[in-house]
């Protein structure tokens, strides 16, 4: 006779969230930077935060990236992954734009001969080995931001948080960030080994690169988010009045 199998206890569910918001808030003092935040990511998603200035996407960013306690709710991220964020402008060390890279891995244990080596590496990804060997100081912008991509490239995060990362930069090196952050989302080397889809986060105020980046839309209001669509929907169906007036007034 067959006995039923005892059932576990925990099970966690099949296709878990890679990250998972559930109520959460942010005060900056009198400030409500955000509310009521509810939000999951699945592994692999390409998620795009979009909305005015003030709105909260740099805090949620933030947030995920454990540099803001919420002051209410809940935030949990799958500890396996590694994450790694990118700010609008890159804070680059007076040293070569090679120990930049370095300096991040070797930070998280990696030997310094070998974290050299890795930092050619990603330089290479990025297409700047040609100028490893110069102070990071003296790049331009855009190859600064690709230092950093490099940089946070290099410690092979499941999860990449980027912050308006071409919003300071030219037209032309607009596109290359943004070529390089669509290449990486692509597949990334896990520590084991095997191959997977990043999971990318990135507010933005370019929808145009938004449409060719996302894969999801968040639309944020006064901390809130108003809207959380597949991008296709998100610019072609009907959306909450002050969404669609956001959409109209930056491609307009
Ligand atoms: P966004 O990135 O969409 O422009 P932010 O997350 O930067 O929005 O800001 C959300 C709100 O929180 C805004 O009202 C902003 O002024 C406020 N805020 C952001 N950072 C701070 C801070 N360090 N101290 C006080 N208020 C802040
Ligand atoms: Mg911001």
């Amino acid at each position: 006779m067959r006995h039923p199998e005892p059932q576990p206890v925990a099970m966690p569910p099949v296709l878990s969230p890679l990250i998972e918001l559930q109520g959460v808030a942010v005060r900056y003092g009198r400030v409500q930077a955000l509310a009521d935040i509810d939000l999951r990511i699945a592994p692999g998603e390409r998620v795009a935060l979009v909305g005015a200035n003030g709105s909260g996407k740099s805090t949620l960013l933030r947030v995920l990236h454990g540099l803001v306690p919420p002051s209410a709710g809940q935030v949990r991220c799958d500890a396996a992954q590694r994450q790694a964020m990118l700010f609008q402008r890159p804070h680059m060390l007076r040293t070569s734009a090679q120990n930049n890279v370095a300096l991040a891995l070797w930070l998280r244990g990696t030997r310094w001969r070998e974290a050299r080596a890795q930092a050619l590496a990603a330089l290479q990804r990025v297409g700047l080995e040609a100028i490893a060997a110069q102070n990071a100081r003296t790049l331009s912008g855009g190859q600064q931001q690709r230092v950093a991509l490099a940089r946070a490239w290099g410690l092979r995060p499941g999860v990449l948080l980027l912050d308006e990362p071409t919003a300071s930069l030219d037209p032309h090196a607009k596109r290359e960030v943004e070529g390089l952050m669509a290449d990486l989302a692509g597949s990334a080397v896990q520590p084991d080994g095997s191959t997977q889809a990043v999971t990318m986060l990135f507010s933005s105020h370019n929808l145009g690169q938004v449409k060719r980046l996302a894969s999801r839309v968040v639309y944020l209001e006064q901390g809130r988010i108003v809207a959380a669509l597949p991008v296709h929907d998100f610019f072609n169906g009907p959306l909450p009045e002050a969404a669609r007036l956001f959409v109209k007034g930056e491609i307009g």
